[in-house]
């Protein structure tokens, strides 16, 4: 995956891309920040605009950013989980939201303490190269989770047509709700509202947060400062 950071976040565009965000999905909804293209410095920029949740998809930049600016905001872990990256991102965040392996719940019943909660992913779409747990799979991993699972977690295929990921949103909700679970981590910059619409409790936004509104090139940040 390419990882073109972010610079030159502008606080009052990421202000007023939430305000938008939050008019649309309401109060219940969280807006997770995906940081995972945001540099360490920028995270000021972030606070400023009023940002409180953040994600981070790899356990060493989590680690950097935590230490940095772990009084300002609660992180949670997003990204593709290494089980042996588990003990150390434990203590660092609120929820991992992408648990899905026998391993990963091995090192949870290792290092995770009495109230760690975390989400399940769920490969809804079934994509060969997606990680995730398959729906006929769940009921038996999460009776063999060691710790609380407070909810699920899906990533649905590349598209540029948001409706196209309503089916498998729909799919998640009704498996949170067949298993009693209370959160839903879905919807990103492509398909957020439609994941609302679909029941989403957080949403993982990256671009649609932190570039301006109508930027459709994805250098249009940086072109605009210089
Ligand atoms: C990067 C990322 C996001 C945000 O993606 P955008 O398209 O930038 O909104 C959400 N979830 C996960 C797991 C990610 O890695």
């Amino acid at each position: 995956m390419a990882r073109e950071l972010i610079t030159g976040i502008d606080p009052a565009v990421v202000r007023e891309n939430l305000e938008r965000v939050r008019e649309r999905a309401g109060d219940d909804v969280e807006i997770l920040i995906a940081t995972k293209y945001v540099p360490i410095d920028e995270f000021e920029a972030l606070a400023e605009a009023g940002v409180t949740l953040v994600g981070e998809n790899r356990q060493q930049d989590l680690e950097a950013k935590a230490e940095r600016w772990g009084d300002r905001f609660t992180f949670d872990f997003i990204g593709t989980l290494q089980s042996r990256k588990v003990k150390a991102i434990l203590p660092r965040v609120r929820l991992i939201h992408s648990v899905c392996t026998d391993s990963a719940l091995a090192q949870l019943e290792r290092h995770a303490s009495p109230d760690t909660e975390v989400l399940v992913q769920v490969n809804v779409s079934g994509e060969e190269t997606k990680a995730g747990v398959a729906p006929e799979e769940l009921d038996g991993f999460i009776a063999r989770c060691p710790v609380r699972v407070v909810g699920l977690m899906t990533m649905p295929p590349f598209t540029t047509d948001p409706e196209t990921s309503r089916p498998y949103f729909a799919r998640l909700a009704e498996l949170a709700a067949e298993h009693g679970l209370r959160h839903l981590s879905m919807g990103t910059s492509q398909d957020w509202p439609v994941a609302v619409e679909e029941g989403a409790t957080i949403i993982r936004l990256g671009s649609a947060a932190l570039r301006p509104a109508d930027s459709t090139s994805h250098n249009r940040g940086k072109e605009i400062r210089s």
